[in-house]
C-alpha cells in the first residue's frame, strides 16, 4: 500500500481526508506529519493559497521521501479585494487567534450593506511527488457575512460565514453537513482523482 503523508499535525483534518480518499475508492495509508517529527516547519512564504500548499507538500515530500500532500486555506471577502485571504490565520496580529480575527472583520465591515456582503471560504490542496512532480486543486464555498456572529460549532469565521442557499451561518451546520460543501471536502475530493493518476 503507497504511504502518503499530509501536513497537517490536526487529527480532525487526517480522518477527514480519510473518508473522502476511502470514498473515491482509494486505500493509500494516509498519516499526518507527526509520524515525521524531524521534518522541519515550513515558512508560509507563498502569496497564493496553491502556492502556500505546494510549499508545504514541497518540503514534506523532499524531507521524507514519500508522497505528500497539503492545504491551505482562507476567507475572501468581495469587498476587501480578497482579504484576510492567505493572512486570514493572522488577520488581527497573532496567530490562530480566531475570535480576535472575527471581531476585527466584523468592525471593518460594519457599514457595508448586506447586498455587499459577498465572501467565500477558499481552500487549495496539492500534491507533491519526492522527484518534483506536483498537482494543486483549488475548492470554494461561496456565501454572504453576517452582522453578527451565529453558531457554536466549527471554527474560525464559521460563525458569520452563511453559504449561498442556506440560512444558517457554518457554525450552525453539522461537521457532516459543512464538509459536504466546504471549500477543504471540495478541494480534497477534486485532488483524489489526482492521487489514484500519479500514485495508482
Ligand atoms: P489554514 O488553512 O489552517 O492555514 O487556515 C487558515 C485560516 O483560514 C484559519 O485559521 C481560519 O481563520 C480560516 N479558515 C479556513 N478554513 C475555514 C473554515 O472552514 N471555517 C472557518 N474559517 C476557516
Amino acid at each position: 500500500m503507497t504511504r502518503l503523508i499530509l501536513a497537517t499535525r490536526n487529527a480532525g483534518k487526517i480522518t477527514e481526508l480519510r473518508a473522502i480518499l476511502a470514498d473515491e475508492g482509494l486505500s493509500h495509508d494516509l498519516v499526518g506529519a507527526d509520524a515525521y517529527p524531524d521534518v522541519p516547519d515550513v515558512k508560509e512564504t507563498g502569496v497564493t493559497f496553491a502556492e502556500n500548499a505546494l510549499l508545504k507538500a514541497h518540503t514534506l515530500a523532499r524531507a521524507t521521501g514519500l508522497p505528500a500532500v497539503a492545504d491551505d486555506s482562507g476567507l475572501c471577502v468581495d469587498v476587501l479585494n480578497g482579504a484576510p485571504g492567505i493572512f486570514s490565520a493572522r488577520w488581527a496580529g497573532r496567530h490562530g487567534d480566531d475570535k480576535a480575527n472575527l471581531d476585527l472583520l466584523l468592525a471593518q465591515l460594519a457599514d457595508i450593506a448586506d447586498e455587499h456582503r459577498g465572501a467565500y471560504f477558499a481552500c487549495a490542496a496539492a500534491l507533491a511527488l519526492p522527484d518534483g512532480t506536483e498537482r494543486v486543486v483549488e475548492g470554494h464555498l461561496m456565501g454572504t457575512l453576517r452582522h453578527t456572529p451565529a453558531g457554536a460549532g466549527g471554527f474560525g469565521y464559521d460563525p458569520i460565514l452563511q453559504p449561498e442557499g442556506e440560512t444558517r451561518t457554518c457554525a450552525e451546520l453539522t461537521p457532516e453537513e459543512k464538509n459536504a460543501i466546504s471549500h477543504r471536502g471540495k478541494a480534497f475530493r477534486a485532488l483524489a482523482p489526482v492521487v489514484r493518476e500519479l500514485l495508482g
